[in-house]
């Protein structure tokens, strides 16, 4: 008999039967057999992987959500819930026993409408952030209908499988959120006649994967030709979250509140409509006015809204935010050694100039930087470990920016 060492403990063979022994304290193992192991720690792991790594007791539960996003988004308090609720109400279904079928609980698919620039990505964005399900953001505007030139609808689930590392059973439990989602409205009330390449065809199309099916994605995206190896992706657990602007959309609720002002003109509450807010009436008859089509606004049950940023609102995300644009300048000018501090009154000018260039929340991060441009440029190389933000030096350092450049950036 070989002696210890000299032959592998699982397969018995000794030395001179396999290339390598790798010997161990108490054992010894052969080439093939480490090979073989190998595969079976990757195969095992990796069904481990696309399971979902998360036990009922462990889910966020939707107010932990609620805080979350408030560490990173100012305001916008229904959309937070009616998201919370909705990415809870997600993790139930993937934990959902399969066996006990009597009960399925479907799928909570949610559009929020709200102007450019109030938040509705930034919400997505931070929301992947806390999740434990692949994530991807699409643009609809790139989508055509096939045929046409752009983006074949599957493409969405091209992103969706990147962001799983191609792990198709992670990908089918995963997130998208389908951004500017109003420009595949249809023009106008009425089907139209002729061909909308960009409007209902591309709704059509994407009424497939919103409802649930399996669809044949091509794997990098584009559009699909016949050589390519199509990967199948069943949508039935995907949670889509659709944002746009619906830019006039105010009109057509103001329209409907008024007759149904005038059709009860009795009625309380249409008496106090909050007219700077018309988007918190929003209702999906609205949307189909809008021109999304009825089977559409029927696969994304939750419908929510952002309001528009006021003056403090602005003034809040401007430092609020746990990676607010004024903690990030100073986390940059730390960096160098340059302890920076802001007057209360430049974040009050910071805040008019965005309201005065209607630049939005957006404007803010391009204010600051006009401000800070000079000192970003020359401090590093300075022996100075101190900067103070005054109204003065802002108001200075602005001026000398082209204002208009800001003006058509936003
Ligand atoms: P949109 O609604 O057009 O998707 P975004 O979410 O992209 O708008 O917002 C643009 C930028 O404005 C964000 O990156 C963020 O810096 C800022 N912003 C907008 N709304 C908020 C908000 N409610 N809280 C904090 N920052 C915001």
């Amino acid at each position: 008999m070989a002696k210890s060492g000299d032959s592998c403990t699982f397969c018995g063979r000794t030395s001179r039967d396999v290339k390598l022994l790798i010997n161990g304290i108490n054992g010894a193992i052969c080439d093939e057999c480490a090979t073989q192991a190998y595969e079976i720690v990757k195969e095992q792991l990796g069904k481990k992987k696309s399971k979902l790594d998360i036990n009922r007791e462990d889910l966020p539960k939707p107010e932990d959500i609620k805080k979350f996003l408030d560490q990173y988004v100012i305001g916008q308090n229904d959309a937070k819930r009616y998201l919370s609720v909705s990415v809870y109400n997600h993790y139930k279904r993937l934990l959902q026993d399969e066996t006990n079928d009597d009960v399925e609980i479907e799928k909570s698919n949610i559009i929020m409408v709200g102007s450019t620039g109030t938040g509705k990505t930034l919400l997505a964005r931070t929301i992947a952030k806390l999740l434990h399900v692949p994530f991807a953001i699409v643009d609809a505007t790139v989508l055509t209908q096939a045929g046409y030139v752009g983006e074949d609808i599957e493409s969405i689930l091209t992103r969706l499988l990147q962001a799983a590392d191609y792990d198709v059973e992670s990908a089918e439990r995963g997130i998208v959120f389908i951004d500017e989602i109003d420009k595949i409205a249809r023009k106008g009330d009425n089907p139209s006649i002729t061909r909308d390449v960009s409007g209902e065809g591309v709704q059509q199309g994407l009424l497939k994967l919103l409802e649930g099916s399996v669809v044949n994605v091509p794997p990098q995206g584009g559009r699909k030709h016949p050589e390519q190896k199509m990967i199948p992706v069943d949508t039935k657990n995907i949670l889509f979250i659709c944002g746009g602007a619906f830019d006039g959309i105010e009109k057509k609720i103001a329209q409907r509140l008024n007759t149904r002002v005038v059709g009860y003109a009795a009625s309380k509450d249409t008496a106090q409509v909050d007219c700077n807010n018309l988007l918190k009436y929003i209702t999906p008859a609205d949307l189909k006015s809008f021109g999304l089509i009825p089977e559409i606004i029927g696969r994304l049950p939750i419908l929510t809204y952002l309001n528009p940023l006021d003056r403090q609102a602005l003034r809040n995300i401007l430092t609020e935010p746990k990676n607010s644009i004024i903690k990030q300048y100073i986390k940059l000018f730390a960096m160098d050694g340059i302890q920076l501090t802001f007057d209360e009154s430049v974040y009050e000018f910071i805040v008019d100039k965005a309201m005065e260039f209607k630049l939005g929340a957006r404007g803010l991060r391009s204010i600051v930087e006009a401000i800070m441009m000079d000192a970003m440029f020359s401090m590093p190389s300075e022996n100075k470990k101190e900067l103070q933000v005054t109204l003065e030096y802002a108001k200075e350092q602005f001026a000398k920016s082209d204002v208009n450049r800001l003006q058509v950036a936003g």
